[in-house]
Formats: C-alpha cells, structure tokens, sequence
C-alpha cells in the first residue's frame, strides 16, 4: 500500500515512517487552519467597506435621481449585494471548517419555521411562475429543541437552488417525522423539484466548495457553489444527513435527516420568537 503524499513540491511514493505520517500531518492541518484564518479575516475586512458602498447606494436611491442614474445605481446596489453574499458565503465556510460555528440549540416551533423558509421562498417561485408547495405530515412534532438559524439556513439554501434550477413544474418541501422503536428520533426533510437536474457523473461533486454541476451553470444561474458546501457542513454540525438523487432534465430530490429533540411540554406560539 502505497501512500502519496505532497509536501510543497516534494512528491513521494513510498511507504512513510510513522514521524514522517505524523509531520504530514500537521502540516496539513496548519496549512488548513492559515487558509481559514486568512479567509476568514480578509472577509471580515471587506465586509464592512462593502456594507458602507451598499449602505450609501441604497440612500443615494431615495434621491430625486433621473431614470438613467436610478439604472446605473441598481445595477451597483445588485452587483454589491451578489458580493455581500459571496463574501458571507467564504466567510461560513472558513468558520465552519475552521469549528469556529457551535450550535446554539433553543426551543422553536418547527412548523412555523418551515412556514416562514417557505414564506421568503414563495416570492421567487412565484417571479419564475412555479409552484412552491410544502407538506407538513401528521405526526411532525410541533415544539422542538435545535438551532433554528441553521436550520433556516440549510432549508432556505435547499429550496432556493430548486426553485432557482426549476423553469417549469414545481418545488415540494416535505416534512415527515422519522420513528425508531415507537419514539420520534429524526425528523425527514425532502425537498423535491422538476427542473434541470443534476449529471449524474457530477452528483458525487455538487457538496464540494467552489463546485457547479455544469461549467455554464453560474453564467446562466448565478451561484458561486458554495451553498451546498455550508449545508453539508451545517448538516454534519446537526448530526443530521444529506442526499441527493437526480435525473438530469427531470428534476432532483434532496433528502435530509435531523435529530430534532422533541419537547413534551407545549409552549405557545406566541411565547417563542419565530423570527
Ligand atoms: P450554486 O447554486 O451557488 O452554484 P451550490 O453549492 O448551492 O452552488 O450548488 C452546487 C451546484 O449543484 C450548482 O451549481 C448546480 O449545478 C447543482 N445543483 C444544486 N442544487 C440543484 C438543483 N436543485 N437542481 C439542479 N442542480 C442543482
């Protein structure tokens, strides 16, 4: 059994020592932690800035501004937005390979919050003219105990890759309690569409950072590949599990798993905050 190891430019092909393993070791792991801290700050650093050029557009907005400057603004306010997102997009990935996210776990109302995932949604589905639908089986437990923002997260990540890779037909959440021995153990989500699909030898590669299923996906789409890098990772912080099944040019399901600790005492709706 061969190991193949790099180290800068050094390539070797044999058999390593235990210290040499070890050494390699560390290395990688320095060389990944320096790769998240720097993106990690460089993020950081260009946020703000950006936040002002946004900030400053949307004001100069609310002027009397004639029709061609109104464009021009828009076209600055759009672009500036589609870089806030990159860069909030590298900056949780670099935290959350660098174990820097923790889950803050509160008691939630699962139903509303899937209500409300699918609320933000809506209004892009409805633009594209398809149907949003989601479907809550009986039995899904109402109160529970997890991290509501990540969840939000990973099902708004989820959804709007389906309803922005959908042109036709619909995208269905559903949202069905797994059972273990008469007891709630998971809860299932599938989120299901009728769009372009997914290559099937380009499957295995769409949860990896920085991947698009087709080279003139983010010309025609948009989307930087990042979305379902941060999902399977918030997945993996969850405890929870993530599939993809996909015909190509029929459509693709998402299957996710979560343990969601189920809280026996009701608290009303209007004690939380869903928001
Ligand atoms: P982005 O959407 O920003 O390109 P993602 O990491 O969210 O990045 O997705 C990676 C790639 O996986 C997408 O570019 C697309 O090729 C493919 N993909 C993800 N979700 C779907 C879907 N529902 N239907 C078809 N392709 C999808």
């Amino acid at each position: 059994n061969n190991t193949y190891i790099s180290i800068g430019t050094d390539v070797t092909s044999r058999n390593l020592t235990e210290i040499e393993l070890k050494k390699a070791k560390e290395f990688a792991e320095e060389s990944l932690k320096a790769k998240n801290e720097f993106l990690a700050n460089m993020s950081h650093e260009i946020r703000t800035p950006l936040n002002a050029v946004i900030g400053f557009t949307d004001l100069l907005l609310e002027t009397n501004l004639s029709a061609e400057q109104i464009e021009y603004l828009k076209t600055m306010q759009n672009s500036g937005n589609i870089l806030l997102s990159l860069i909030n997009n590298v900056l949780d990935l670099s935290k959350l390979e660098s174990n820097k996210l923790t889950i803050e776990e509160i008691p939630f109302n699962l139903h509303n919050k899937v209500k409300e995932v699918v609320k933000l949604m809506k209004i892009k589905a409805d633009e594209k003219g398809i149907n949003l639908n989601l479907i809550i089986e009986n039995g899904t437990p109402t109160q529970v105990k997890s991290d509501p923002t990540k969840i939000g997260q990973i099902l708004l990540n989820l959804i709007g890759n389906a309803v922005k890779f959908t042109n036709e037909g619909s995208v269905i959440l559903t949202v069905k309690p797994l059972q273990e021995e008469g007891k709630i153990r998971n809860v299932y989500f599938e989120i299901k569409d009728t769009g372009i699909g997914i290559v099937s030898n380009k499957i295995n590669t769409v949860f990896g950072a920085f991947t698009q299923a087709k080279s003139d996906t983010s010309r025609i789409y948009g989307g930087t590949g990042l979305g379902l890098a941060i999902v399977k990772k918030l997945v993996s912080l969850l405890k929870g599990t993530i599939k993809v099944e996909s015909v190509f040019g029929k459509g693709s399901v998402f299957k996710l798993t979560l343990p969601l600790k189920q809280i026996s005492k009701q608290v009303s709706d209007d004690k939380l905050n869903l928001n």
